[in-house]
This record gives C-alpha cells, sequence and structure tokens, in this order.
C-alpha cells in the first residue's frame, strides 16, 4: 500500500488506474496534465509517480527532468512507444522502471512494488577503488579527493562497476541491471556513456587507469597500479 501519483491525460486510463489501483490497497491521487503533477509532486510527497509520456501540455521526458532536478521520488513511466532504444533516454532521465501500454492496474502494481522495494533498500557503505571514492547516498563521487560532475547514469555505472571491482562486467548487465533493460538496448548506448565516463576520470580507452576495456567481453574497474 503506497501513496500513488497518477499524472495521465486520457480520462478512461485515468479513471480506470485510478480504480484499480486503489482497489489493490493503493492511495491514488490523479492529475491530468504535467503542471498540476509536478504541483502535486512537491506538495503532497508522494511514495511513487506513475507518469504518461504523452501528455497534452508538455512531454512527459521533459516533465521527468524538471522532477528530477528536485526529488528522488520513484516514477514508473508509462508510455505507447515501444522500442527498447526509444526508452534509453526517459531511463537516462530519471525513471526507475516503465511500462508499455496497455497494461493492466495488476501488472502495474507488480511493478510499483518492485520499484518500492528497491528504493526502500538501505544506501550501501562508501566504496573505494584507488583513489575513487564514492558515496552511493550522497550520490556523488571524488578522485584523489577532486568532485567528480557526474550524470545520474554515469554515476549508476560508475557505482555498479566500483562495487564489483576487478570483475569484468558484460555491456549486456550494465544494460540489464544500470538501465534496466533486459530485452535490447544496444551496446553502443553504454559505449558513448563509458568514454564521457572515461574523459572525466581524466584517461582514454587506450591509456586506461581504472576503467578497462575486456575487449569481446565488458569492461572492469581496478585501482592504478
Ligand atoms: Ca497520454
Amino acid at each position: 500500500m503506497a501513496d500513488i501519483l497518477l499524472i495521465e491525460d486520457d480520462v478512461t486510463i485515468r479513471t480506470a488506474l485510478s480504480r484499480g489501483l486503489g482497489e489493490l490497497g493503493h492511495a491514488v491521487s490523479s492529475s491530468p496534465t504535467a503542471f498540476e503533477g509536478l504541483r502535486l509532486a512537491v506538495d503532497d510527497r508522494p511514495d511513487l509517480i506513475v507518469l504518461d509520456l504523452g501528455l497534452s501540455d508538455l512531454d512527459g521526458v521533459e516533465l521527468l527532468r524538471m522532477l528530477r532536478a528536485v526529488s528522488r521520488v520513484p516514477v514508473i513511466v508509462a508510455t505507447a512507444r515501444d522500442g527498447d532504444s526509444e526508452m534509453v533516454p526517459v531511463l537516462d532521465a530519471g525513471a526507475d522502471d516503465y511500462v508499455v501500454k496497455p497494461f493492466s492496474a495488476a501488472q502495474l502494481d507488480a511493478r510499483i512494488r518492485a520499484v518500492l522495494r528497491r528504493a526502500g533498500e538501505p544506501a550501501p557503505e562508501q566504496l573505494q577503488v584507488g583513489g575513487l571514492r564514492i558515496d552511493p547516498r550522497a550520490r556523488s563521487a571524488t578522485l584523489d579527493g577532486a568532485a567528480l560532475d557526474l550524470t545520474p547514469r554515469e554515476f549508476d555505472v560508475l557505482h555498479y562497476l566500483a562495487a564489483r571491482p576487478g570483475e569484468v562486467v558484460t555491456k549486456r548487465e550494465l544494460l540489464t541491471e544500470v538501465w534496466r533493460l533486459p530485452y535490447g538496448g544496444a551496446d553502443k548506448t553504454v559505449d558513448v556513456h563509458l568514454s564521457w565516463l572515461r574523459r572525466k576520470l581524466g584517461e582514454t580507452a587506450s591509456q586506461p587507469r581504472y576503467l578497462h576495456t575486456v575487449r569481446g567481453v565488458g569492461v572492469k574497474l581496478v585501482g592504478p597500479a
């Protein structure tokens, strides 16, 4: 049972999901517009937001970015857009999970419970690999004492790798565990983020210090020798 905010402009879907989630024990408030939804998200502090991407007053991804600037509330995106590649920018913007229309209230409820379970897990302790220090609670990282300016996704990738120092992690595993795209997504997405991360760590693929490519397999994070 959770306080759910549903932002959805389609009155039929909004009504059906509000009723369905209510019957499953959730307290549901809803908004047909992005701006009203943003106000409710800030004022009422729901436990989780279900956000339709196709809103009439503002693109759902834009709303998600605005929301993420002020809140870490778990967000499940509801979309008619299929295809994992289209979901990458949405997940990069900070969505915790997504459902593709049409879906039932029971399916959504299962996702809600999984996302809330993850969100409720205690944040792990600080990690240190060489001069790299990662603080999962603050979602911040430093290298040799200097703060790294990371995007949320870059932080997630670095955190995932730093929790497994010396272990080779495949791009598929990163897509599944960090991007939450178990069935698709392009390796290129991972490559691009790894190259940005390398630049911020002040290294290159050919002269790595921390991020080592294991050709044909994946990548691993190790402290410099
Ligand atoms: Ca819509």
